[in-house]
C-alpha cells in the first residue's frame, strides 16, 4: 500500500489530526493524524532526534519529535519518508498475515515438548545453561534473555517456523548469556555455532 503524498493529503483535506493530548512525564504532547488509510501517531518527546517507527500487527506509524519541533516540520518529514513507510506497513501486515490468529493449545503444548531437547542440544554445544525458559506470545521479538537471572523468553509463535530457524533463535538466545548486546563478539559467538545466521534471521522476519 502507498502512503498518499501529504502535499496531496492536505490539499484535499485527508490529514485529519484526530485527537491531540497533553502528558506528563517525558511526553508533552501526542496527536495522531489519518492520512488516506494510515494512522499516525506524533509524539513530542524530551529526546534529542526524531524517531519513526512502523508498529505490528496493523502498521500503525509512531514517530517521536523533540520537544518544540514543529508539526509542519513533522508532516513534512513523513512525507519525505513516503516509500519507506509504505515498505514498512507492508512488510508487518505481511508478517501479521503469515501469523495464525487461533492457536492450537494442544498443538503448542506438543511443539514445547520438541523444542527442549533442541534446547538442550544447544545449552550442551555451547556450554550455556539457562535457569529456566518461558513460552509467550510476544509480537516484536523472537526471543528474549535476561543475562543476569539466565531467563530465557521464546515466542510461541516459532511453532510456526521452520526447525533451522528455532535453532537459530536458540543460539541468539544463549548467546545473551555471554553478550547482553548486539556487540560484534556477540555475533561472532552465534556465528560460530550457526554460520549461516543472517539468512535465517532474513527468513525469520521475511515470511
Ligand atoms: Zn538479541
Amino acid at each position: 500500500m502507498l502512503v498518499p503524498s501529504l502535499a496531496d493529503s492536505c490539499r484535499t483535506r485527508s490529514v485529519k489530526r484526530l485527537i491531540s493530548t497533553k502528558y506528563m512525564k517525558g511526553i508533552s504532547e501526542i496527536r495522531h493524524y489519518q492520512i488516506g488509510e494510515v494512522q499516525v501517531v506524533v509524539m513530542w518527546k524530551n529526546v534529542r532526534n526524531v524517531s519513526l517507527k512502523v508498529a505490528p500487527p496493523d502498521g500503525q506509524v509512531r514517530m517521536s519529535v523533540p520537544l518544540g519541533y514543529s508539526e509542519a516540520k513533522a508532516l513534512q518529514l513523513l512525507e519525505s519518508k513516503r516509500d519507506w513507510i509504505g515498505q514498512a506497513i507492508s512488510k508487518v501486515k505481511r508478517r501479521a498475515e503469515a501469523t495464525p490468529t487461533k492457536h492450537d493449545p494442544a498443538m503448542l503444548r506438543a511443539w514445547a515438548e520438541e523444542f527442549k531437547p533442541i534446547f538442550e542440544k544447544w545449552e550442551q554445544r555451547m556450554q550455556l545453561q539457562a535457569s529456566k525458559v518461558v513460552f509467550k506470545m510476544m509480537t516484536s521479538r523472537w526471543g528474549s534473555c535476561q543475562s543476569k537471572t539466565r531467563v530465557l523468553t521464546f515466542n510461541l509463535m516459532l511453532a510456526y517456523k521452520p526447525r533451522e530457524c528455532v535453532e537459530y533463535v536458540i543460539i541468539h538466545e544463549l548467546a545473551h548469556i555471554v553478550h547482553p548486546n548486539h556487540s560484534k563478539d556477540f555475533w561472532n559467538l552465534v556465528a560460530q555455532y550457526c554460520p549461516n545466521y543472517r539468512r535465517l534471521r532474513h527468513l525469520l522476519n521475511n515470511p
